[in-house]
């Protein structure tokens, strides 16, 4: 089969791999209908995040048809058409008990840092991939949900609602300001309005992303960067800061952003996977009383998320915008990687 394999930092290739293989009766194999690509997946492909060899298949987004099963799988069958969430977990160990499931400490011997597909295991810019506890890994896809859509369900509505409206506690009422409106900002964006967000305001550099902003729930736009950036924001509170700041970048500067504009007593949630050392000033957060969570994402709303997409409460198509074949998978990088010039937002290929 064809997959994009990892060649060190900044290389990939599209070529051919073997098949992958059954290897615990929990595993299925996935024939991959649609993929996508997703701002951590230059994390990797820059050296940010650890652990990656060489020859990594990439990608941890994906949906796709069951081709093979495991004896031990319960829940599903050969045929049935699946979100592969970007998160594979066990289900039974301590951590998965506490709904931690990218800890995941499973049998496979993983290392407890987050089974993300195209990380430590091989991911899903392939034509098949094999999914470790199956039954923990995927959800069936209801009729009436395009590949598209659920696309969008292994990991940018997920991440944006967990790791920053949830973890950030948005309330009902509350003003929430995401820095970065790029999938994952817009996820949290699309999603803050399930928490009662009254006021929600988009912060990036890309005047193209602060207007799509607008159709994905946000009610104001600021233009980052800009000298009075911050009082435009804060204007938005009467001086007061917003309720809670999510960071959905992952560079220092855009934490010290959302750190500068939260009000005393409100909550900082960083989505943003940092490739550089943040700095974090305790000294002046303290007499703030300002909280901060971050996090990787566990996937475990991605059921209640399926529901809401099902319902048509949320249009997760809105999030693709250009289209490509598996054999224009560079192509696709290229595209993904050059949005400020090609205004994309998910590439989705399939
Ligand atoms: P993306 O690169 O498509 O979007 C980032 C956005 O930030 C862009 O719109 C860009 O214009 C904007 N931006 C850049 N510099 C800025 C600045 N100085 N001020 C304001 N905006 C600025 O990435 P994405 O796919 O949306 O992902 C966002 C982040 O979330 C990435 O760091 C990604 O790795 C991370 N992520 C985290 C998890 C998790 O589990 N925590 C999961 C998925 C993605
Ligand atoms: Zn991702």
């Amino acid at each position: 089969m064809k997959a994009l394999v990892y060649q060190g930092p900044g290389k990939k290739q599209w070529m051919d791999v073997p098949m992958p293989q059954l290897a615990n009766p929990q595993d299925v194999i996935v024939r991959v209908d649609t993929t996508t690509i997703c701002g951590t997946d230059l994390h990797i492909l820059k050296g940010d995040v650890p652990a990656v060899q060489i020859g990594r298949i990439l990608g941890h987004e994906g949906v796709g048809t069951i081709s093979e099963i495991g004896t031990g799988v319960r829940d599903f069958a050969v045929g049935d058409r699946v979100i592969v969430s970007c998160i594979k977990s066990c289900g039974h160990c301590v951590n998965c008990r506490s709904g931690l499931y990218s800890h995941c400490l499973g049998a496979e011997g993983a290392s407890g840092i987050g089974w993300v597909f195209g990380h430590l295991i091989d991911g899903t810019q392939a034509e098949y991939v094999r999914v470790p506890y199956a039954d923990n890994s995927l959800h069936k896809l209801p009729d009436g949900v395009t590949d598209v859509q659920a696309v969008m369900l292994s990991d940018i509505l997920p991440t944006g609602f967990e790791i920053g409206v949830l973890a950030g506690q948005v309330k009902p009422g509350d003003v929430v300001a995401v820095v970065g409106a790029g999938p994952v900002g817009l996820a949290a964006m699309m999603t803050a309005g399930l928490c009662g967000a009254a006021t929600v305001v988009a912060i990036d550099l890309d005047s193209g992303r602060l207007e799509q902003a607008r159709s994905f729930g946000a009610t104001d736009t600021v233009t980052s960067g800009t000298v009075d950036w911050k009082k435009q924001v804060l204007a938005l509170t009467d001086g007061a800061g917003v309720d809670v700041a999510i960071e959905a970048v992952g560079l220092p500067a855009t934490f010290s952003m959302a750190v500068d504009i939260v009000r005393p007593g409100g909550h900082v949630a960083n989505v943003g996977v940092h490739g550089k050392a943040v700095e974090l000033h305790l000294e002046e957060l303290w007499i703030r009383n300002i909280t901060i969570s971050m996090g990787l994402v566990n996937a475990n709303t991605t059921p209640m998320l399926l529901k809401l997409v099902a319902s048509h409460k949320i249009a997760a198509e809105r999030f693709a915008t250009h289209f490509f074949t598996f054999e224009q998978m560079q192509e696709a990088y290229e595209t993904f990687s050059n949005a400020a010039t090609t205004k994309a937002l998910k590439v989705v290929i399939s």
